[in-house]
């Protein structure tokens, strides 16, 4: 019997799936090898996360060494040097001001968490109306119900859901052809709104799976300073961009400037577990903290997990150690020589790329399941995804695994492209 197929839940799928899952077999830098022996050139680094590739010696060895001492243990009245190392860590690369972290399991916690503390915080300060949030239209956050009512409220699960979720406001999405309408509404937005707005949440320069749309760093300057204007907490969620994916440390780099929330996960443990954080400044803490209920009141029983500390402090490590910007660089100019010549064709929308994020927008969906085995056909390893054919490969790529990546979704995009026309 395949238990697979009959017991087995995949993302966004039914059970038994209709379409192929492949079962890996193992994973070696940027090489999938698939049970039946096949190798595939990895080109989506496990949705952003592998971001040194996988199986690097100094995180499994850093693992290893975590394993032997402690694995876990329980975060309430108790600490741990991985958890202190690894803040020490961040403290010294998130953005100035960023300085209070709480541990989460996921990304999505980390949201809920973000989101809570906006609300705790304006309780402390006396402003209960503000209980709402203002979001864009096209933003993803996560799959959790809190968090999935701030994703964009068409192309998302609202309409799975919507009686059940809370009801927040949508701007414009940012412009990704500089137009200047979605700043216009997102003043009017806060204009209106602003006293009921906890906080204003969006992922920094790049919307990633509401669209992979990257957008410019104007429209996160001026979301600052209506925040500071109306009194609204500014959040970003850096799960997707952080820890150098779109060329800087964090995305809002691009923008010089800082949020009063920040949201981390995927690259963070180098994409080996599940973790995340919410991370703020010492005022909200401040605020909470010497307010009722005193607290911020969460507490997930794998809270600053010891395995998760050591890899994600090792992770940061390696990076900092590395010629990433350079290798992030690199990988950028080669996607944009590459892919931009799929502009021309009739099937192909627009190409987009920053950092090592490349992506292909077709004019339509209806080729995404053909892309998908069409892709595996040709050794690579890549997840398109409706009308959209991206890939976010790991910093440690070679020349020619970067070539095999994007030599196929050419290849794949113009076998499509000549055969509808
Ligand atoms: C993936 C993602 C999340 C959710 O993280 P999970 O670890 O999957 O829960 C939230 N926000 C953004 C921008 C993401 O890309």
């Amino acid at each position: 019997m395949n238990i697979d197929n009959n017991h087995i839940w995949h993302p966004y799928n039914s059970l038994p799936s209709k379409t192929p899952i492949l079962n890996v077999a193992s994973t070696n830098k940027c090489t999938i090898t698939l049970k039946d022996g096949r190798e595939l050139v990895d080109g989506m680094s496990s949705w952003w996360s592998a971001i040194h590739g996988y199986n690097n010696q100094y995180l499994d060895d850093a693992l290893k060494k975590q394993i032997d001492e402690m694995p876990h243990i329980m975060f309430g009245g108790l600490t741990h040097d991985p958890s202190i190392k690894l803040t020490k860590k961040l403290l010294k690369i998130l953005p100035k001001g960023l300085e209070k972290v709480f541990y989460a399991d996921s990304g999505s916690v980390s949201i809920e968490v973000a989101l809570k503390t906006a609300l705790l915080y304006q309780k402390a300060r006396n402003k209960p109306n503000k209980k709402r949030f203002l979001s864009v239209f096209g933003g993803y956050h996560g799959d959790t119900l809190g968090a999935m009512s701030i994703c964009d409220p068409i192309n998302s699960m609202h309409s799975l859901y919507r009686e059940y979720l809370p009801q927040n406001i949508f701007a414009k999405m940012p412009s990704i052809n500089n137009d200047s309408d979605d700043i216009e509404d997102l003043e009017e937005k806060f204009q209106n709104y602003h006293e009921e707005i906890a906080g204003f949440i969006i992922e920094p320069i790049v919307q990633g799976a509401g669209g992979m749309r990257i957008y410019r760093p104007q429209y996160l300057k001026r979301a600052r300073e209506l925040c500071d204007k109306y009194d609204v907490l500014f959040i970003v969620d850096e799960i997707a961009t952080g820890f150098g994916h779109t060329g800087k440390m964090f995305a809002v780099e691009h923008a010089s400037v800082i949020p009063d929330i920040m949201t981390i996960g995927k690259a963070l443990s180098g994409g080996y577990m599940s973790f995340g954080a919410m991370v703020c400044t010492g005022k909200i803490s401040d605020t909470i903290s010497s307010n009722p209920p005193y607290a911020l009141m969460h507490g997930p029983t794998f809270m600053g997990n010891a395995l998760a500390c050591a890899v994600s402090l090792a992770s940061i490590e390696l990076l900092l150690n590395s010629d990433w910007q350079a290798k992030v660089k690199n990988i950028e100019a080669h996607l944009s020589n590459e892919l931009g010549e799929l502009k021309s064709l009739n099937i192909v929308k627009d190409v987009r790329v920053i950092g090592c994020i490349g992506v292909v927008e077709l004019t339509t969906s209806e080729f995404a399941n053909t892309l998908q085995s069409e892709v595996v056909k040709q050794g690579v390893w890549l997840r398109p995804f409706g009308k959209l054919l991206y890939t976010i490969p790991a910093y440690i790529i070679s020349q020619e695994e970067l070539y095999s990546i994007t030599n196929t979704m050419k290849s794949v995009i113009k076998k499509v492209d000549s055969e509808r026309n």
